[in-house]
């Protein structure tokens, strides 16, 4: 669980065993294509990558196994992408963040192959590439860095002014998560964006300022 400090936020994580937050039963999930299309306000099962959401009205949550995980948050909306190569070289990073016309205040980028470890075909890293403001720069020869390529993308629309969560673990490499790449499982790491319930929010901010947060001065 990591608190998204000043918005009575936090981001779950069940990954492979002993790494697992308790999933909240309506947490909203989408039937993940590889594409990128957003739907607004989903029931859930929708034929789509992300979702966007008022604040309060659900808990955006996704199933992934090596592709990157996207969240974000407004001061109103919540937002969730399911970005793999495919989704990225279509846009669906650029798509989630443009969809509310309001400043982006957080960005969280969950575990995902890293940029070291995911060989790609020239024609998948040409995809990826193309609309990647730093081109070929930001990836290794042979390799795709989904995590780098998606924050220059939101870095290009957004400017710097939002906050970043960057859990830079790679999932091929960590025993605690799922990896499709490491041994095509059928399993996945869930992860969700939901409001923290009071007790819980008293806990964490507790456990947090015995750990000198820097980001503990703004709330
Ligand atoms: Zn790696």
């Amino acid at each position: 669980m990591i608190v998204i400090p000043g918005t009575g936020l936090y981001l779950g994580l069940s990954g492979a065993e002993g790494n697992a937050d308790p999933l909240p039963e309506n947490a909203i999930f989408l039937d993940q294509v590889h594409g990128n299309r957003i739907v607004i306000d989903p029931a859930g099962g929708e034929s789509a990558d992300g979702m966007v959401m008022q604040r309060g009205s659900g808990i955006p949550a996704l199933r992934v196994a090596d592709c990157l995980p996207v969240f974000a948050v407004w001061d109103d909306f919540t937002a969730a992408a399911h970005a793999g190569w495919r989704g990225l070289a279509e846009g669906i990073v650029e798509n989630l963040v443009a969809a509310v016309d309001s400043p982006l205040r957080w960005l969280i980028l969950g575990p995902c192959i890293c940029g070291d470890c995911y060989s790609v075909g020239d024609d998948v890293r040409e995809a990826v590439i193309t609309e990647d403001p730093s081109g070929a720069k930001g990836h290794l020869q042979g390799k795709v860095d989904l995590r780098g390529s998606a924050l220059r993308r939101v870095r290009k629309l957004c400017g710097d002014e939002f906050q970043l969560i960057n859990m830079n673990e790679c999932t091929l490499e960590s025993r605690n998560l799922h990896s499709y790449r490491g041994d095509k499982t059928v399993k996945r790491n869930l992860l969700w964006l939901a409001e923290i319930e009071r007790g819980e929010h008293i806990r964490q901010l507790n456990g947090e300022t015995e750990c000198n947060s820097p980001e503990r001065r703004k709330n």
